[in-house]
């Protein structure tokens, strides 16, 4: 299977070179060129396999230049490495009438980590496939989970190394903490003066720069990107959509063929999308239900088909979906229109407006699949507070943006379809905004004591990630402007070339 750009100016590459570029040479984001199709005989088989069986079975569909004993080998050691805290590594639980899809339980109790454990995997395997001898140098633009992840996931990857940005006062104090202790020869951390939407145009802006990228290719280094722009890191998620169904089959909360229906919370776009492949390729799906918070320039977009990012941004509790420029939404209006043309055209008008109009008839097939709306921080904490004391399960601010919009769906159009919602931090990640919501003043305490204030309230244990924080020291200083992000990259690229 081959990989072409969303924006139709690019060569047509294999997943493992479309997996080392990131992006592709006219800027669009790689798209498989066929969407491969599975039945339900494939699905009901997913039951009896472990989590990495079904990751190497969904993953062989769409990479279809790695032999089956090289994806085999990146899943093992991406998911069966001692580093997940649960064997299922995406369990699915039953809460209330629906079902709660975790994804955060690996090294940094968030989502992030289903596919940036293994995207490095993926990566250094198409390094050796391919025969490429430049150092790869990694960029994250990171809104808090991101950035930990890729750092755990690539740390001491060989022929690889990586540099993260992320918005200074913008991520949680856990999150930074986080990062800033980050281990490993090959990482770099540097705080950006300014919002996640900054350093993310600042990392597309120095992809861009072809006398920048010559530049660093004189050292023999070439950028590539973890962001969910890397078809990389959008294929392994697909796989727990198929893997959370196989548990329901297997739960008997549902029948074989049965359309389930999922709230993902969302910013980038990457989480829903990797559900939309899923349906796309033959899983029983209804709606895709897309959950947003004050930054809710998504929920806009699938009620009125204008996308307009000409407005305030807000700093939420949900700060991971703190997000203005949704940039997998190019890979959907991609799939639903087939026309590079038409793709290229709205992200220009997005680039030089702010914004663009897919139009009505676009809009409607869009919307045949999708659903949004958004909640707010107060009704967030509200949901977190009534779901604890309805059921004891201690919610994440953004699972909690999500359960009030799934809430939101049903209610708005009775819809009896089962509903899994997607959760994906860990509540401990975010440990103040939940102890509010739980109705604990938290001002002025310091994270561990509140960690230990959460432990008294869930049943799940503080993550060991977390826990050791407490002991680690800060190895990480820097801080730059927006502006200034290309010395940056070129201070750390000839740090590491000496
Ligand atoms: C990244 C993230 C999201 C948003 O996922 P997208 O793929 O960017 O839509 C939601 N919740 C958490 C906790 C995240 O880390």
């Amino acid at each position: 299977m081959k990989y072409s750009s969303t924006r139709g100016n690019a060569e047509k590459l294999d997943s493992a070179r479309a997996i080392i570029r990131g992006l592709a040479a006219d800027g669009g984001l790689f798209v498989p060129d066929a969407m491969p199709q599975v039945d339900m005989a494939f699905i009901e088989g997913l039951q009896k396999l472990s989590y990495e069986e079904r990751a190497a079975k969904v993953l062989g569909l769409f990479l279809t230049d790695y032999t089956a004993d090289e994806l085999k080998g990146c899943v093992t050691r991406a998911y069966d490495n001692g580093r997940f805290d649960t064997v299922k590594r995406a369990p699915v639980k039953a809460v209330a009438d629906k079902s709660v899809l975790e994804l955060w339980h690996g090294p940094t109790s968030a989502f992030k980590d289903m596919a940036l454990q293994l995207l490095p995997q993926l990566m250094s395997t198409a390094l050796k496939k391919t025969g490429e001898k430049d150092e790869v140098l990694i960029l994250v633009a990171t809104s808090g989970d991101t950035g930990k992840a890729a750092l755990e996931g690539f740390r001491d990857v060989p022929q690889i190394s990586i540099m993260v940005f992320y918005p200074q006062g913008g991520v949680s104090r856990i999150q930074q903490l986080q990062m800033l202790t980050q281990e490993g020869k090959n990482v770099n951390v540097t705080a950006v003066t300014g919002n996640f939407d900054d350093a993310q145009s600042g990392v597309k802006m120095i992809f861009g720069d072809k006398a920048f990228n010559e530049e660093l290719a004189k050292k023999g280094i070439r950028l590539s990107s973890a962001n969910s722009i890397n078809w990389g890191r959008l294929v392994p998620q697909i796989v727990y959509y198929f893997s959370a169904y196989a548990d329901l089959l297997s739960a008997g909360t549902i029948k074989a063929g049965e359309e389930i229906n999922f709230t993902v919370p969302t910013g980038n776009f990457g989480d829903i999308l990797a559900g939309f492949y899923a349906k796309c390729m033959g899983l029983p799906v209804n709606k895709l239900i897309c959950a947003s918070n004050a930054n809710n320039v998504l929920t806009d977009f699938l009620r009125t088909g204008v996308y307009d990012r000409e407005r305030d941004f807000f700093k939420t509790i949900s700060p991971s979906m703190d997000i203005l420029i949704s940039s997998n939404l190019e890979r959907l209006l991609y799939h639903m229109t087939g026309d590079t043309a038409k793709v290229a055209g709205w992200m220009k008008e997005l680039q030089e407006q702010g914004r663009y109009d897919v139009g009505s008839e676009l809009l409607a097939k869009i919307q045949q699949t999708f659903w949004a709306d958004w909640t707010s921080d107060e009704d967030t904490e509200h949901c977190i507070g009534n779901l604890y004391e309805k059921t004891h399960y201690v919610a994440d601010p953004h699972t909690a943006v999500a359960w009030s919009v799934a809430e939101k769906y049903q209610q708005a159009t009775g819809d009896k379809h089962h509903m899994v919602v997607v959760s994906t931090a860990s509540p401990y990640k975010f440990n103040g905004s939940v102890l509010e919501a739980l109705g604990v003043k938290t001002e002025g305490v310091d994270e561990f004591t509140l960690l230990d204030e959460l432990q008294a309230r869930n049943e799940d244990k503080t993550p060991e990630g977390l826990a050791s924080l407490r002991t680690k020291e800060i190895r990480h200083h820097g801080v730059c402007e927006p502006e200034t992000m290309e010395d940056a990259v070129m201070a750390f690229a000839s740090s590491k070339t000496e």
